[in-house]
């Protein structure tokens, strides 16, 4: 099989989807590995790299993208990419699908096989696949090292001579993977860190990190069977703003990460919570792309309100792209290896896969999965 792997063509993205590395073990498993010249530049891998790893270079992307059995890449494609991929061939990236409905039908159209790595079912059994995570992961790391280098004071608690200075107080909303990585990354910095989450089973992850766990009695909250917190109602979301405030009023840093699967993220700090900050205290709101925790948060800008820096940063993994890169191509390689059939040397589309039917979006010319199906053929 003839494995593709395109340049980004996002603007200032700088994680590409495929190392070096992991492109010699899909050689070695048998496949064909093309990579458009160029590919792995911006995170530092050159193209001599993938030719000694065994594939080949093209310069040409039309005739890449359509002699491929198989694309790999990392952001959703344009459009145009799109019908330029032969029909039955599989394609595998973000994709966005409850946002992209046109994407999802143009696949459709085409009879490609898309594979969305947002969909990936958060099981044990994936874990290595699952590329939120390892970008999630990588995401909380550095929202933490943001607000240090905006934050006009340390993290760490000092005594000198010259007087002692207090550790910073983090406050970290939503604690999944982002926020279990900046508890960690802060406390690593010698922050005092207390962290509020609606799934109840998470205290203990913060406590065990050394945060201290805020308890908010919302009633009923809960998290759906495959992990993910439920959407809260409007008056539990107005008891967690109510009972936040203070915590916040006291916070040199807050991060929010707080998010729920396939909806707009809760607003759950407002304009006056903000005003309540401290001059000089730093905001990282990570939903702030998709429509923000924070009320004031702008899409990769940082802002200033009042005394508050509000940094509404997007790429978060994407500032450390070397590392991201690795992670999300070790995601890839895994799925491909999964349904890696050693004999004939192809992937193989199984619907009765434990993994697979949940993250194919369209196969055949149908949409396959049932949730996005809804979603788009819900609106038709
Ligand atoms: P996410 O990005 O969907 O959401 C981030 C966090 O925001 C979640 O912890 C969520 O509970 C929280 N949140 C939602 N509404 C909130 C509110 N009003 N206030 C405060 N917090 C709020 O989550 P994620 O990081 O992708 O993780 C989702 C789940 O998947 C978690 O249970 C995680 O442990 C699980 N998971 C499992 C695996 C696995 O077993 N393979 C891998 C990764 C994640």
């Amino acid at each position: 099989m003839r494995i593709a792997i395109p340049k980004e063509t996002h603007t200032g993205e700088n994680r590409i989807p495929l190392t070096p590395s992991d492109t010699k073990k899909l050689v070695r498993a048998g496949a064909e590995v093309v990579v458009e010249a160029g590919m792995g530049a911006a995170s530092g891998f050159v193209d001599h790299e993938y030719i000694e790893a065994g594939a080949t270079l093209s310069s040409n992307r039309d005739e890449l993208l359509g002699s491929a059995d198989i694309v790999l890449r990392l952001r959703k494609p344009e459009l145009e990419d799109i019908h330029k991929i032969k029909k039955g061939a599989i394609h595998i990236s973000y994709l966005d699908p409850f946002n992209e409905h046109e994407l999802v039908r143009a696949f459709k159209e085409a009879g490609i096989t898309a594979i969305s790595m947002e969909m990936i079912p958060r099981t044990t059994r994936s874990q290595k696949m699952d590329a939120l995570s390892s970008q999630a992961n990588l995401a909380g790391y550095v929202m933490v090292i943001q607000a240090a280098a905006h934050l006009p004071r340390i993290f760490p608690m000092m005594m000198t001579p010259a007087g002692t200075l207090k550790p910073a107080n983090v406050f970290v909303i939503g604690a999944g993977v982002a926020g279990l990585q900046a508890i960690a990354t802060a406390k690593r910095l010698g922050a005092k860190v207390t962290a509020f989450d609606t799934r109840p089973v998470v205290a203990e992850q913060v406590q065990s990190l050394g945060g201290k766990f805020l308890e908010i009695d919302l009633g009923e909250t809960g998290e759906t069977a495959d992990g993910y917190a439920k959407e809260l109602t409007p008056e539990q979301v107005e008891k967690q703003r109510q009972a936040q405030k203070e915590v916040i009023a006291k916070s040199d840093v807050l991060i929010t990460t707080a998010q729920v699967f396939g909806r707009k993220p809760p607003v759950l700090v407002t304009k006056d919570m903000v005003d309540g900050m401290a001059p000089g205290s730093v905001i990282v709101d990570m939903a702030a792309e998709t429509g923000g925790n924070v009320e004031g948060s702008v899409p990769n800008e940082t802002v200033h309100v009042g005394g508050v820096t509000i940094i509404g940063m997007g790429n978060l993994a994407g500032e450390v792209a070397r590392d991201a890169s690795q992670m999300y191509s070790s995601n890839l390689y895994s799925l491909v290896d999964d349904s890696w059939d050693e004999e004939t040397k192809a992937f193989v589309i199984d619907f009765e896969h434990d993994i697979l039917p949940g993250c194919i979006i369209t196969h055949g010319g149908e949409i396959t999965n049932e949730t996005i199906k809804n979603v788009i053929e819900g609106e038709a």
